[in-house]
């Protein structure tokens, strides 16, 4: 397949890709506290590095159906960590406005595939709402995809790691020891027991996750902000995580360009 990067193209050239029948895909991340040890960018750095996995692997795939990267989205939606310093947080109505509006301006360009590529939780919510209205008001295929949803590689991590680690864990920080080491803070690597691990240590079902789960602040989980065990991260899990994450993004994303269209309904926009 071939890469493209949005903001490179001019809008001529923008406009013979649409005519291919493009995937235009977005990276939504946070700008938001991870803790000590890692940087206020981690999602970004993560959602960034796990989409150039996938489009390394695209990029040898054979077929020139275009796949096109648009400019990540740093800020959305992080009320849970407005405690703590560094947070920047979109209100849940502008964060959707946000993914809308730059929606419209993929359907306006006469692209009909878009993927919502995101790399945090507190998104998830707002990415079904603007997905949907993308769906219904532009007639868009919109694909939502969220890397922390995606199953994990078999033994990278304990299970209970992986269920509770929810926030600057294992999981995240393992990622940043492959694509940012300088910005792991190794001195500020620790464990923080979370209140969903230690509710299901004493046997209670109800956790911050789950079937049934309580809406949280990253302060309820942990003093900290964080949840999970950074001890357990190192970069050859995290390299392991970028491969297998990305592979996944880039199958969903091969995926929604031989998707039938006509397979859907019709919308408002015919
Ligand atoms: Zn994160």
């Amino acid at each position: 397949m071939r890469i493209e990067q949005w903001s490179s193209l001019t809008s001529p050239e923008l406009l013979a890709l649409a005519h291919v029948d493009p995937v235009a895909v977005l990276p939504v991340a946070a700008i938001e506290q991870h803790g000590a040890h890692l940087p206020l960018a981690t999602d970004v750095i993560i959602g960034d590095g796990l989409l150039a996995s996938a489009c390394e692997r695209l990029a040898r795939e054979p077929g020139l159906t275009p796949v096109i990267c648009l400019p990540t989205c740093p800020i959305g939606a992080s009320l849970e960590h407005t405690h703590f310093a560094g947070t920047l947080s979109l209100s849940a109505e502008q964060a959707i406005a946000q993914i809308v509006c730059i929606g419209e301006g993929v359907a306006r360009a006469g692209i009909r595939r878009l993927v919502l590529f995101n790399s945090h939780g507190g998104n998830k919510a707002i990415l079904d709402l603007a997905a949907l209205r993308l769906r219904a008001e532009a007639g868009l295929l919109v694909v939502k995809a969220n890397y922390f949803r995606f199953a994990p590689p078999a033994d990278a991590l304990p299970a209970a790691e992986l269920a509770h680690g929810l926030h600057g864990g294992a999981l995240e920080t393992s990622m940043m020891w492959h694509l940012a080491p300088d910005l792991v803070r190794s001195d500020a690597i620790a464990e923080h027991r979370s209140l969903g691990q230690r509710r299901a240590d004493a046997g209670c079902s109800l956790g911050p996750e789950g079937d049934a789960g309580f809406a949280w602040m990253a302060n309820d989980l942990h003093p900290a902000g964080v949840a999970g065990d950074a001890r357990l991260a190192d970069a050859a899990t995290g390299a392991r995580l970028v491969a297998h994450f990305g592979t996944r993004l880039a199958e969903v994303i091969e995926e929604t360009a031989t998707f039938d269209l006509s397979a859907l309904g019709p919308t408002q926009h015919g």
